[in-house]
């Protein structure tokens, strides 16, 4: 039977005997391996009641069987449902709820809080642990290794997953075979990858950046990954020599730029580094320029829509911008309210259509309505422009738009003026109820280390540059941004910590 994305893996697979993961405690995982250790899981998942259609919820650390469970779900016809590590027991029950899964596999350290979250819904618990092991993988290992897949058509859910929150409650988001095929097929052809690619693979796999856009394009293109638990910088920089590419959010490259062992040498090996999730600040990709002559690969895309543009791999890779659409997916920007089409450089909300969109918000009929146009287009939340070349810049979220006397602004542009002062490292901007202005513009600055810039010295070098009403009505210094495990500012917790400042 077919199994419309498996299917789509399989039939690029290289020779059985190629490498597909090795991870950082020396184990790997060959084509062959994955075939049939994901035939063993999908076994397990079927002794353990879970039926096409099924969700299969899965909190557990990174690990090569933790990958392998998705691709098990995949072939049982199953819903993969990943869950970030970090989530507690009570927020947990609130997704177990949402969800209902029939099975839950949880690390072996949280089985006795599971369980009755478990009970309360009926669904059956299995563990599976960071080396691999469990009750999971016990029973797996008695499973013949050789599966036949459930016949799952394109428009059949692969995957619920859950949005990051930076802007409120998680929200479900219910993707099918077809939206992850074609994304996976496209980013392989864009970014060029083969069955030679080694990619550096040190995101989480419970987010849509290190599950779908870096395993799913490796799979697709029958090429291999390290499998790294974590971001560790200085051993990213020793896998170098042995990689291609490496996919990262903007913290990683930041970070690694730390690094005195960076330097063109150490990068002679790699061919493409991918950033995306989280805006990657000009300077970054400035420094890395200097430093590796590589030019950082910015993308833009969210967890309802896999991917939605790219900087090209031949020509310009602009800084400050997110791209161009990929093949196949149409992006238009409108005013929000009428959705209206803008004219070009025209800042407006960003919205997209494509097999690369997503089926819906999970058991949020209304709020899947509200967030789609009438012809299809979904509305992103996102705020830009196309620029006279076609590059796709991103302004900021709907969300983080400051009304302030009435007018609009655009957070980003005082960042980029902010940012760009000698003695500053990075900075927030952030409307902050106040009694005369509706919201108060308010910039929250991080210094570079041994700076002494202050609040005048940001407000003399913005007063030519910006309009008064953008300039900040306060300027508060902080140590560091407060930032989720994807690397994205958190305007939500900044908004909440600083909201009686005008009052
Ligand atoms: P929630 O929807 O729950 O508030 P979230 O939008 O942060 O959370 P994700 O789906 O993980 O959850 O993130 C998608 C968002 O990340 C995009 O809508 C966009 O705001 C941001 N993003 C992704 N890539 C980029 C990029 N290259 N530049 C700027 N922003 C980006
Ligand atoms: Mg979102």
């Amino acid at each position: 039977m077919t199994n419309h994305l498996f299917d789509a893996f399989r039939s690029r697979m290289p020779a059985p005997d190629r490498l597909l993961m090795e991870a950082d405690d020396g184990r790997s995982i060959t084509y062959g391996d994955m075939l049939a250790k994901s035939a063993q899981l999908a076994h397990a998942l079927a002794q353990a009641g879970v039926e096409p259609g099924d969700r299969v919820a899965v909190q557990v650390e990174k690990s090569p069987e933790a990958a392998l469970l998705y691709l098990a779900s995949l072939r049982a016809g199953a819903v993969f449902l990943p869950l970030n590590t970090a989530y507690t027991l009570p927020e947990l029950d609130y997704f177990f709820r949402d969800a209902e899964p029939r099975l839950i596999v949880c690390d072996p350290d949280r089985l006795s809080g599971v369980e009755p979250l478990a009970a309360a819904i009926g669904a059956t618990v299995l563990t599976l642990g960071r080396d691999g092991q469990g009750t999971l993988a016990s029973q797996a290992s008695r499973q013949a290794t050789d599966f036949s897949d459930v016949g799952r058509g394109p428009d059949d859910l692969a995957a619920i997953l859950y949005t990051s929150g930076t802007t409120g409650r998680s929200k479900g988001a219910m993707l099918s075979h077809e939206n992850l095929a074609s994304n996976a097929r496209v980013l392989v052809e864009q970014w060029r990858f083969g069955v030679d690619d080694v990619l550096i693979h040190a995101l989480p796999i419970f987010h849509t950046h290190g599950l779908f856009v870096a395993t799913n394009v490796i799979l697709m293109a029958g090429a291999t990954m390290f499998f790294e638990r974590k971001f560790d910088p200085a051993r990213v920089l020793s896998l170098m020599p042995r990689a291609t590419a490496l996919m990262g959010v903007p913290t990683f490259y930041v970070r690694l730029l730390q690094q005195d062992g960076l330097t063109r040498e150490a990068a002679s090996a790699m061919r493409v580094f991918i950033s995306g999730s989280a805006p990657l600040l000009a300077e970054t990709h400035k420094a890395w320029r200097d430093r590796t002559g590589h030019a950082i690969l910015e993308r833009y895309g969210m967890t309802e829509t896999n991917m939605n543009t790219s900087n090209p791999y031949d020509g310009e890779r602009r800084a400050g911008t997110v791209g161009f659409p990929l093949p196949g997916v149409s992006l238009r920007v409108t005013e929000p309210e009428t959705a209206k089409p803008l004219a070009q450089g025209e800042i407006g909300m960003i919205e997209v259509k494509g097999p690369n969109v997503f089926a819906g918000y999970w058991r949020m009929p209304e709020k899947t309505r509200a967030e789609f146009r009438d012809d299809g287009f979904f509305i992103t939340g996102d705020l830009g422009l196309v620029d006279a070349d076609g590059y796709v810049h991103i302004v900021g979220r709907g969300k983080d738009l400051i009304i302030s006397g009435g007018y609009n602004v655009y957070p980003k542009e005082i960042e980029s003026e902010i940012d760009a002062l000698d003695g500053v490292s990075e900075s927030a901007v952030i409307g902050v109820a106040h009694p005369d202005f509706g919201e108060g513009v308010t910039a929250v600055v991080v210094r570079k280390p041994g700076s002494a810039i202050d609040a005048a010295d940001i407000a003399d070098a913005i007063a030519g540059r910006l309009a008064k009403y953008k300039h900040p009505k306060q300027v508060i210094f902080v140590d560091e941004l407060p930032r989720n495990t994807m690397g994205k500012v958190q305007k939500n917790v900044l908004r909440d910590a600083y909201k009686d400042i005008y009052s």
